[in-house]
């Protein structure tokens, strides 16, 4: 039961910001949310004076396959980044990369099939 506890304190309130400092953009910690919000992103962001801002955003975009929303979620367990982007209509099938600083992608799901 403590240990369960302590786990969850630590995955909740320590670990994201670990993560963080390495991966520049985690997953917000649901606690730190809104009860409306579902989803939201942490990210360690340089303005051009070099300040670092820790600051919540949420990065979300159109599937350019079947037009669904795409939101970043945890890569595991196919895929080796740790945030992607998942269609929320195909989540396995319609996957994409996500360059924080452009705020680009490209498509890393599964192999197309061509329609024939
Ligand atoms: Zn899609």
């Amino acid at each position: 039961m403590l240990a369960g506890g302590a786990w969850l304190v630590w995955a909740q309130f320590g670990l994201p910001w670990i993560r963080l400092v390495d991966h520049r953009v985690v997953k917000a910690p649901l606690m730190t949310l809104n009860w409306k919000e579902f989803s939201a992103e942490l990210e360690m962001h340089r303005d051009s004076e070099g300040n670092q801002w820790t600051r919540f955003v949420r990065f979300s975009a159109e599937c350019p396959i079947c037009s669904g929303k795409i939101e970043l979620l945890p890569g595991k367990p196919e895929h080796r980044l740790p945030l992607v982007g998942r269609c929320a209509e195909s989540p396995h099938a319609h996957v994409y990369s996500f360059d924080r600083t452009q705020l680009t992608g490209y498509y890393i799901g599964p192999k197309l099939q061509m329609k024939s």
